[in-house]
Order: C-alpha cells, then structure tokens, then sequence
C-alpha cells in the first residue's frame, strides 16, 4: 500500500484568521447570511463555505473531518461527538425498519449491545459471524442485508479483517463494507483497501491524550453529505455534534500521530516478543504465531508497525486483577479501559468493555476470563518496563523464570 497518509496530514495547511499558525476555532453555534436567499440555499444544501448552525457543520469541525478524510484518503469525513455515535449513525443512515446486517462476532462490546439489543427497536437484526470465514460472511448474507460491518483488528481478540476480501465480497452483492479502525489508524488504510465507510473513535490514538470522546466517518461525499442532510440526515437529526473547541484540539493532536504510532507499535511488538520466549499466552498481530500475521503483513503500512494493541491470558480473572493492581502501584501504566493514550492502560476486557457479550458467547468466541488488553504507551525504555512487568508476574506466580534465563 503506497498511500501516505500522514504526509497528507501534514500538508494540510489552514491559517487563523491572523495569520496563526493553527486554524481559528470556530465559536459559535449560529451564523449570520447578508441575504436571506443564502440563508434559504443553504437550507437547501446548495451552498458551498456557508455555515447554517453548527450541529450542521462549523469550520473547526470541517477542518478536522478533512484531516480524518485524509488520513483514509476517503473524499470526505464527517466528525462526531464520539465513536458511538459515527457508529450509531451510520447504521441509521444505512438501515430501515426489518433490515439486516453481517458482523463480526468479535468487536467492541459498546457496539456489539448497539447491534444485538438497541437496533431491535426498530426490528433491525444482526447476524454475528466469524468474519474471517468468508463463506460464512456470504451465506449470511440477505436481501435484506445492508452492510457488512467488521473491525480491522478486533477489539478485544485483535482478529485480524481480510478487507479486501471483504469489500469484494461486499460488491458483488452490492452492499457497503463498514470498518471500525479503531484500532489502527495509519498502520492499516482501509479505505485504500475496499472499505466504502471507514469510522473512527477518535478518543483513542489519534487524540492521543485521553482527554475527550470523539468519532469521525470516512466516506464518499455524498454518504457524507446524506449524514448532514436536514430532513434524513443521521448525524444531523440525532445531534451527536463534536464541540468546535474538542476539534481543534483534536487536529492539534493528530499532527503528532504517526510519531506515536510508530512508538505505540515499537514497544508493543518487544514485549509480545518477549512475553512470547517467557511462554506466556501473547496475542499480537506482529507475532507469526498469530493466525491474521501474514495477512496483517500484506495490507498494513510497514512503517507504521503492527499497533499498540496486545493481549495476554494470564489464567484467571483473579490473577488477571492481581496483575493489573500490581502493575499500577509498580507505575507501568493504569487499571483504565480505553486505548492510546502515553501511559499503558490494561483491563480484563471480559468484565470490562466486552461485558455486553453474554459469558457463553465469550467463551465461544475464546475471549477467556483471564485475558487482559493492553495498549501499550510511550514508554522510553520499553526494555525496563518489560523486566518490572516480569517482575510482577513472577511475584504472582503467573511466570516462574529460572535465574538463569533472567538477562
Ligand atoms: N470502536 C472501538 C473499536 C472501540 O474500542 C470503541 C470504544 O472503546 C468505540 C468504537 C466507541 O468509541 P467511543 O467510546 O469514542 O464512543
């Protein structure tokens, strides 16, 4: 894959309305028209660079959605006031009453309740599949079927998505490939690979710095453009409006992405390496003894490594929470759901952000009691904190090393 993402990025350049080096935020939430014909047009959605109400659109907002279109390398993206709610409406853009949708059986359990429980509302059902079993995908598929909807690498499972696959499986019968790349933005372009939707929570990596929710969906413009439109529009009409100051932070941050990106997939892949030799239960897609490895190699930007994202099964919830405790007061990161933020934070994904996905299921899926995700930081010595985390482990009884094969 050749697109280059984060030179997009870069290039990007708007100036504040005094010459700043950043783009002024926008503060308002209404806006005037000199006549009340453009007031009337831009109801219409005939004008271009004119702002009706900021649950519409704002500048800082539309600064930040081109970004996030660059970053795919979609036409267009649309910003949110979370991941939820990108994935909320996208779906109701998408589906009417009885529809029906083709997803993967391991994805994050916000989204999983949201298709399982809330959509039956409006008898919209889901059917829950193992997506890397492509026969599957097709057989489920329906007349009624309106999107194929999978993670690019799974939260929590870290499965790994054939995307291009996927996306001609998709048009064959006519359908959208919805991915959630979440998990790896620049290290896997999934629009550049056949997805027709791509979305994204942005209170993850590429905020960086834990400080907010937000979402984005990469698109066509005119998908785009449906989402704000004000008689049908999801993302107009159900109002989950990212705030213009939340916008411009979050720009700020994703300047410095591909930096950390890199760091979070460099210090992933050494630890899932050593915890590997340690003969502890690793999953890592930089792994070859993951199964999605080789398929990983073949659509991910090489630079930008394999993500921050690994697990390790330790056993049991117990010595999972032992662990985790252990690890914060040792300073090694937090006991705190969510991803990509400087510090590593570890939870039980089973009693935590997977715990709307009933225990049976859980289990069929493989997602064990014991299975804890970290998404790896910044750490600078990542060689130092490997040794502390052994350490806790030892003192658990979770890895009994023999002294000689301690360097
Ligand atoms: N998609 C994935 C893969 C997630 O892990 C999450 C949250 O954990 C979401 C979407 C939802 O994003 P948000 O919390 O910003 O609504």
């Amino acid at each position: 894959m050749d697109y280059k993402a984060s030179e997009h990025i870069q290039d990007l350049q708007y100036f504040g309305e005094f010459g700043g080096v950043n783009p002024s935020i926008s503060d308002s939430s209404t806006y005037t028209f000199l006549s009340a014909k453009t007031m009337f047009d831009t109801f219409e959605g005939n004008t271009e660079g004119c702002y009706l109400y900021s649950r519409h659109s704002s500048p800082s907002n539309l600064y930040l959605g081109e970004a996030m279109a660059q970053l795919e390398g979609t036409e267009s993206a649309n910003v949110f006031a979370s991941g939820m709610g990108a994935i909320s409406a996208v779906v109701f853009q998408l589906c009417d009453t009885d529809d029906h949708i083709v997803c993967s059986r391991t994805i994050y359990g916000g989204t999983y309740a949201f298709l399982k429980n809330f959509v039956k509302k409006f008898n919209i059902s889901t059917s829950f599949i193992d997506i890397t079993d492509l026969d599957m995908v097709e057989q489920s598929i329906t007349p009624k079927t309106k999107m194929i909807y999978c993670e690019a690498i799974s939260n929590p499972l870290l499965e790994v998505a054939d995307i291009a696959a996927l996306s001609k499986l998709a048009k064959k019968h006519g359908i959208p490939l919805v991915v959630d790349n979440t998990f790896s933005p620049l290290n896997i372009n999934a629009a550049q690979l056949g997805a027709d939707i791509v979305i994204h929570s942005l209170t993850k990596f590429i905020n960086g710095s834990s400080d907010c929710v937000a979402g984005a969906v990469c698109a066509s413009s005119d998908f785009c453009l449906s989402l704000k439109d004000v008689n049908n529009g999801a993302g107009m009409l159900m109002g989950s409006t990212l705030d213009s100051l939340r916008a411009a932070s979050i720009l700020k941050n994703m300047r410095t992405l591909h930096i950390r990106i890199k760091k979070h997939s460099e210090n992933a892949l050494y630890l899932a390496q050593q915890f590997e030799k340690d003969g502890l239960k690793v999953v890592y897609p930089g792994l070859e003894s993951h199964p999605g490895h080789k398929l990983m190699k073949s659509q991910m930007n090489p630079e930008y490594g394999f993500g921050g994202l690994l697990t390790l099964d330790v056993g049991s919830v117990d010595q999972a929470n032992a662990l985790m405790e252990l690890m914060q007061t040792q300073k090694l990161g937090y006991l705190a759901v969510s991803l990509g933020f400087y510090k590593t934070l570890f939870s039980a994904s089973g009693s935590s952000t997977s715990s709307e996905i009933p225990m049976e299921e859980q289990e069929a899926l493989g997602l064990s009691q014991g299975l804890i995700r970290f998404s790896i930081g910044l750490d600078n010595n990542i060689h130092q904190t490997y040794l502390a985390m052994r350490s806790c482990m030892e003192k658990l009884g979770i890895l009994n090393l023999s002294p000689s094969a301690i360097d």
